[in-house]
Formats: structure tokens, sequence, C-alpha cells
């Protein structure tokens, strides 16, 4: 494998084309296009830096849920300020993925306390292999891990909000972790939901479509109809927005699924459509249609094999 920065790493990922990755490549130089919207009291969403990032004002500090891409760290810092005074103290990430984890060691050094599940602070430690591109990423600076773990779930009671924070069976990664803002019912799914869009899924890191699918009725269970969902990617959600891509997910894995079984190869598999039925509403951004089926054929036949 050769050994590459993170910088080209976009550049490489820009070439199977995912919307948000592309852009971090192209527009690394250019000034970001952050947005902060209030999504509930004290509680904002801070897009257009990657991931999405939730910003929780406490009254003396903030909390933020992920800290986007590497190259918008510094304005991922300056705008979530504008939320309300004091330190950014708290800082949980959702997964270990770049562009969830890229304002970390600014964020670290300025004193932030980092919290993630352990399988994350055990990927930002190590070089990472991305088999889908046989590329190397290099572990984070010591600053910018994290300095708390937990292997289940845990919680934090700041200004008056319950910050509740949960991992979940592997599905997009091993370390994937939901946060539940329950008094004002907001909840961050991290990548376990790209809303709208067909979702990458780290079989390097011990994705599975399976658990997508497993975490994704998790998830409907752990939220109500009046829940407003943060989702890794895409605008703000409903539980019937988080239904229906749970449905797309069932209904793609059952069809790529029974190809395989039969022995198709990429190319049958890839010709046979199976997302058609949902390409309209899910195959215009993230990943293209063919994207998504190669994916999910890859990891399929490695675990076969
Ligand atoms: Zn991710």
């Amino acid at each position: 494998m050769t050994r590459i920065t993170r910088r080209e790493l976009f550049q490489i990922v820009s070439s199977v084309a995912p919307a948000f990755w592309l852009a971090s490549g192209a527009a690394a130089q250019e000034q970001p296009a952050l947005k902060l919207e209030p999504i509930g009291e004290k509680l904002s969403l801070l897009s257009g830096a990657g991931g999405n990032i939730a910003v929780l004002e406490f009254g003396d500090g903030l909390l933020l849920v992920d800290s986007g891409l590497p190259q918008t760290a510094e304005a991922v810092e300056t705008r979530a300020h504008t939320a309300g005074p004091g330190p950014i103290a708290i800082l949980i990430n959702t997964h270990y993925h770049f562009d969830h984890v890229g304002g970390n060691e600014r964020l670290g050094r300025a004193g932030a306390r980092i919290i993630a599940h352990e399988n994350v602070l055990k990927r930002l430690s190590t070089t990472q292999k991305i088999a889908a591109f046989n590329r190397e990423v290099p572990p984070l600076a010591p600053e910018g891990r994290p300095k708390t773990t937990f292997s289940d779930a845990g919680s934090l009671a700041q200004g008056g909000e319950k910050v509740v924070y949960r991992h979940l069976p592997p599905a997009h990664t091993d370390g994937d972790t939901t946060v539940h803002f329950q008094n004002v019912n907001v909840y961050h799914a991290g990548d376990l939901f790209f809303n709208g869009m067909y979702p990458f899924i780290d079989y390097s890191a011990g994705g599975s479509i399976e658990g997508m699918l497993a975490d994704a009725d998790l998830m409907i269970q752990a939220v109500d109809g009046k829940t407003k969902i943060i989702p890794g990617h895409g605008p703000m959600a409903t539980l019937d927005d988080l239904r229906t891509f749970r449905d797309m997910l069932a209904g793609v894995n059952e069809r790529v699924s029974k190809l395989v079984s039969a022995g198709q190869t990429l190319e049958q598999v890839t010709a046979a459509e199976p997302t058609k039925p949902y390409d309209e509403k899910f195959g215009k951004g993230f990943l293209k249609p063919a994207d998504f089926v190669h994916i999910l054929y890859a990891g399929k036949t490695a675990k076969r094999g």
C-alpha cells in the first residue's frame, strides 16, 4: 500500500464522486460555506463542513457532536462559537471517518474533552486501510483522539439538557454512536442515516448493509414521531424519513443478496439494476446507484469468501 496524506485521499476518493468528499478536495482552498441554524432550544445544526454537526449551548460552554472535515476545522470552530459563550468544552464523535473528526485536533488542542466509542479511539490511533481505495489514512495526533471512551452508552447533563450517547452494533463502521438530546428531542444518527441518498458503508471498518438495516430498526425504536433527526449527511429528517431509508436498505439488500447468492458477477448484478425502485429518491446524491451496488457486492462476496 502507498502512504498518502489526507488531502491526497480526498482526491482519490473523489474519483468515485461522493458529493461532500468531492467538494472537500476541489474546494479545499476556498472558504467553506457553513450554515448554522437553530433546531431546538440551545441546539443548532452546523452544516456544510462534511458530516452534519450538532452544537449545544449550555450556558458557560458548548458541546459539539462531530467536528467536520480537516480543512474546515478553523471555520467550524469560529462558527460554533457564535452559538453561545464559553469554550467548546465537549466533543462527541459519532464514528472515526475524517469528515466527522476533521476538527478534532484543533478542538482538542483548545481544550475540548473528546468522547467516543472505544473502537473510534482505536481507529484514530493507528493507520487505517480503506480497502475500497487500497489506501492508508494516518492516525490523528494524540490531542485529537478521544480522552473518554465507552463500550456501550453514557450520558451527560449540560445546562438542563440530557445528552445520551449510545453505541449501536457495527453497521456503517464498528464505532457507530447515536446522540439523543432528550429534553429537546433531537437525535443525531451519525452516518447510520443518510437522508435521501445511498449511504457509504465502510466494510473495511466492520460495516455491512445487514448491520445498517438492523441499526435502522433500533433507531426507529429509539425515536418518536416528534423527534427531529440529524442524519450524518443530508437535510434534517423525521421518523417517516428514517422509515423510508430503512425500507430502501431492506429492499436493496434483498435484491442484491438474491443475485449474489445466484452466483452473478458484479457486471450482472449491476446490469440487473437492483436499486431501480429507489433511484429516483436516493440515487442523485452521495453515491450513484452503481457505486452503491459495487460496495454491497464487494462486501457480500468478501464475506462469502
Ligand atoms: Zn462515515
